[in-house]
């Protein structure tokens, strides 16, 4: 099966004033089907910049990004906003749940928007709550939930549309270490079980190492 994610020669600079910070410097990386994959590397080493890219979040890259097979750098506004509802599912540092809906509504909202009828949408927002064992938690408000919960349930919404690819930036980051562990188990449990692919950034050798591929980000470059 082709890839899932084949970035080939991703650049990215930042200019401040008269200085120009070369982030990324021809960035190669390609993820197989079912494949979770660490991207590691040090505060600063340009690791949120290249899933922002990868993201269709950001413009000012060069390079090419092909997702599920199609070069997604350069399409239009809207071909993103395609992409990342059917291709891509994102995890970030903090939960970014809509603070005036429940756990589950907030697992139901993307499918809406991506088109799923009520009830099926209620149900996978349900089954994946439960497989993260929240299943005693669907009418909580974010606030209302633990550290580690609030995350669970981020991780329950970047997967409700069966995306090819999460993206996940830090993703236990704001975690203790106790259940940072618990939290990435269970993260790299579900992915599998729904057969997605992943890329996962953290600056954590530990984290990394419990997933399928370890790729190190330094200089701008991958090894
Ligand atoms: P990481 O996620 O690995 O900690 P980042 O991708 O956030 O690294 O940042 C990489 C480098 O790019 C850092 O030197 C950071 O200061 C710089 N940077 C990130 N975003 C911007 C921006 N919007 N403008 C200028 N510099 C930025
Ligand atoms: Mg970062």
């Amino acid at each position: 099966m082709s890839d899932v994610l084949a970035v080939a020669g991703l650049t990215r600079s930042y200019r401040q004033a008269s200085v120009v910070i070369d982030v990324l410097r021809g960035v190669d990386l390609a993820v197989a089907p079912g494949e979770i994959v660490a991207l590691l590397g040090a505060s600063g080493s340009g690791k949120s910049t290249m899933l922002q890219a990868i993201g269709l979040l950001e413009g000012g890259f060069d390079g090419s990004i092909r997702i599920a097979g199609e070069e997604a750098a350069r399409l239009d506004n809207a071909g993103r906003t395609r992409v990342r509802r059917d291709r891509l599912g994102f995890v970030y540092q903090f939960h970014h749940l809509l603070p005036d809906f429940t756990a589950q509504e907030n697992v139901v909202l993307p499918q809406m928007i991506a088109g799923a009828a009520t009830a099926p949408a209620h149900a996978r927002a349900r089954a994946l709550l439960e497989a993260l064992g929240l299943g005693h938690r669907l009418d909580h408000r974010p606030s209302r939930l633990s550290g580690g919960e609030q995350q669970r349930v981020a991780v329950a919404r970047a997967l409700a549309n069966r995306p090819a690819l999460v993206l996940a930036d830090e993703p236990t980051g704001n975690l203790d270490e106790a259940t940072a562990d618990v939290v990435l188990a269970e993260f790299l449990r579900l992915v599998r079980g729904e057969g997605s692919s992943a890329l996962v950034a953290t600056h954590n050798e530990r984290l990394a190492a419990k997933m399928d591929r370890v790729v190190r980000l330094k200089e701008g470059r991958l090894a």
